[in-house]
């Protein structure tokens, strides 16, 4: 068997024209353009590279965004005023708070104080809550972009084993709840998880949200089936690589995502989606 390669780039550039469209209907009938606010707080020149990504994608579209930079110095408090001014801003439709904080800020407090209906990487308590409770409003973007290429490949989902490893509040859990919804049998395994091949040989659906590369080996999958590989992972020579050991598990899969080229280049999409998502449902209601 050889795997058919998810095209994430593809993909990516549908999604992309069918919001450019959308993004001019809202600017036509509103007067102006949705709104992005990236803050930043600190950061290194890898971070530099993903907000600027995160503009460059907002500019493609018709969204205007900018980076707010705060110091490495911020303060917590000096963190929630400018999370506060933010969310009482008409013009900043979507907030989103790049990760990771300096260490000494509170990620809990970023979760409390970023208004839910602005919050477009859905990491605010109320967002979690939402999800948790099967009423999600906006998605971790990472975990969306996962669900995205599985509908739009028509993987199906009901009564499917999908096996998640890796159990982070950003991928791995909001994924396992999104595909519980979609009515799969899921499997959430982590870091303590006894015997892994044991579960990943099980899955119709194996994602892989590790940070590990060429963890999952051909010999840990079941043939047939849809393999999504969300892991980075940088090379000691240089170079980029999922979780998953490409070339032998194309033989088994059926369906796998490349890397890189599958999952990352729709997660900065989908934060577009529910920024315009978030500005169409700012407009006040008669
Ligand atoms: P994370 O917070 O470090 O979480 C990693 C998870 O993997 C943890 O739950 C950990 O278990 C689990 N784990 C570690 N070793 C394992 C093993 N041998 N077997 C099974 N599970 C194991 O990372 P994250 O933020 O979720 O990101 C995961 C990966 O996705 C990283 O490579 C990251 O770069 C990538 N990523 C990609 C995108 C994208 O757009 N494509 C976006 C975000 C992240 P414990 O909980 O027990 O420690």
């Amino acid at each position: 068997m050889t795997a058919h390669m998810l095209d994430g780039r593809a993909m990516g550039a549908e999604i992309k024209a069918e919001l450019r469209g959308e993004v001019e209907r809202f600017r036509q009938g509103q007067g102006r353009a949705p709104g992005l606010v990236v803050m930043r707080i600190g950061g290194d020149g890898a971070s530099g590279v993903y907000s600027k990504s995160i503009l460059r994608i907002a500019d493609e579209i018709g969204i205007e965004a900018r980076v707010e930079q705060l110091t490495t110095l911020t303060s917590n408090t000096t963190l929630r005023s400018a999370l506060l001014q933010l969310n009482a801003n008409p013009a900043a439709h979507g907030i989103l708070v790049q990760m990771p904080l300096p260490v000494h800020l509170s990620q809990q407090l970023v979760a409390e104080t970023i208004a839910p209906g602005k919050d477009i990487d859905g990491i605010s308590i109320m967002n979690a809550g939402d999800l948790f409770l099967g009423a999600a409003r906006f998605l971790p973007s990472t975990a969306a972009a996962v669900i995205e290429i599985l509908e739009r490949t028509q993987t199906p989902l009901a009564g499917k084993r999908a096996v998640v490893l890796g159990r982070s509040n950003v991928v791995g859990k909001p994924l396992a709840m999104m595909l519980l919804q979609k009515d799969a049998t899921v499997t959430l395994c982590h870091s303590h998880t006894a015997n892994l091949p044991a579960f990943t040989r099980q899955a119709d659906v194996l994602i892989s949200a590790v940070g590990q590369a060429r963890l999952i080996t051909a010999e840990m999958v079941k043939p047939g089936a849809s393999v999504i590989d969300v892991g980075i992972n940088v090379l000691p020579g240089g170079g980029i690589v999922g979780d998953v050991d490409t070339e032998a598990v194309s033989r088994v899969a059926s369906a796998l995502t490349p890397t890189p080229g599958g999952v990352g280049p729709l997660t900065n999409i989908l934060l577009m989606k529910q920024c315009l998502q978030a500005a169409w449902q700012a407009i006040p209601k008669d």
